[in-house]
């Protein structure tokens, strides 16, 4: 099966970080560091923020419900925009919260509606930048705004997944915007890029008050040795993260094109993903598996007519553009 569904690194993880994970494993009898010293050093050297600004959680799906537990009590508000990661949700649901999901602009967020949406009682508010389905991206100014103009009471969780697929022009310095904003957390991973979704890694950067309660609801020993291991080495590998960055810019270029040669519509993306509009998206997705390729169904976004497809090798996107039009193709 060719994996074009779940986002992943269709490079694997880099060799030094498979090498770290492996010696990891020789104190895999003791429990892991709880502090998670040795990586928040890293990172905290890296993004030029205190250590202890920084939270590791077991995936980033873990800082959202992590910042979901430690800022909202059940029937207050959580605020998210409509094509919003499914995990908010889920996050929403764990503390019983109130849920409000302002509808979509262009398939990606409405930062005017979305503030206008919070009230008295919203107290956590999800922004992904790009977003996942969509690989919509938000201009900087606008998102700094919003994250200035958002009342004290609300924590603003960006969740920046796919950060790294940015190009020089298009990123920005959101580690400046958590040094001004105590209500701010960005949340990463090292799922995507760096490779590592099997490990479960990820962290979120805020100020000590919100970082504080992060850890007061964190479970002691959420992330593995090998895994912190793993992540500092990918951290320190660029090369391997050039190259996961040049692979996925041609990629998805080959991609949209090819998809955009048979006619189809699809959205521009800053991720490593596309989402594309299929005729039936259902019988696409169900003739791209039955040919061992898989994608991924947006059912669950209301996206029916569309699927998302994850940049892979060339080989694997030639053999998906080869796929598509097969199934295009009236039986
Ligand atoms: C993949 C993804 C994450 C993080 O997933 P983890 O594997 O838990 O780190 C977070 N947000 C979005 C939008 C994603 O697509």
């Amino acid at each position: 099966m060719i994996p074009l569904a779940s986002n992943e690194n269709p490079l694997g993880m880099s060799d030094a970080a498979r090498q770290a994970a492996a010696q990891a494993l020789d104190n895999a009898a003791l429990y892991p560091d709880s502090s998670g010293r040795g990586l928040k050093l890293a990172l905290s050297s890296q993004l030029d923020v205190p250590a202890e600004w920084i939270t590791l959680g077991s995936g980033s799906c873990e800082i959202l419900t992590l910042t979901a537990q430690a800022c909202v009590s059940p029937g207050e508000g959580v605020l998210w925009s409509q094509y919003g990661f499914l995990v908010y949700g889920q996050a929403a649901s764990l503390v019983h919260a109130r849920r409000t999901v302002v509808p979509a602009r262009d398939f990606g967020h409405d930062l005017d509606a979305m503030l206008a949406a919070v009230d008295d009682s919203t107290r956590l508010v999800f922004v992904a930048n790009p977003n996942n389905p969509t690989g919509t991206l938000l201009d900087p100014a606008q998102l700094q705004d919003f994250i200035t103009r958002m009342p004290a009471h609300v924590t603003v969780l960006l969740d920046e997944a796919y950060t790294e697929y940015l190009t020089p022009e298009q990123r920005y310095d959101s580690m400046a915007w958590v040094r001004q904003h105590p209500n701010l957390i960005v949340a990463r991973t090292f799922s995507k890029a760096y490779g590592l979704a099997g490990l479960r890694i990820g962290y979120g950067v805020a100020q000590p008050a919100l970082s504080q309660q992060l850890n007061g609801v964190r479970p002691r020993f959420n992330v593995t040795t090998p895994a912190m291991a793993a992540a500092q080495a990918a951290l320190a590998d660029t090369d391997f993260q050039q190259r996961t960055y040049e692979l996925n810019l041609s990629s998805r270029t080959e991609l949209s094109r090819g998809l955009r040669a048979l006619g189809l519509g699809v959205l521009p993306s800053a991720g490593n993903f596309l989402m594309v509009q299929f005729p039936d998206a259902p019988a696409m997705h169900a003739g791209l598996l039955a040919q061992g390729i898989e994608v991924s169904a947006l059912g669950p976004y209301g996206l029916t007519d569309r699927l998302r497809i994850t940049t892979g090798l060339p080989e694997q996107n030639h053999a998906l553009l080869t796929a598509v039009a097969r199934a295009l193709q009236p039986a």
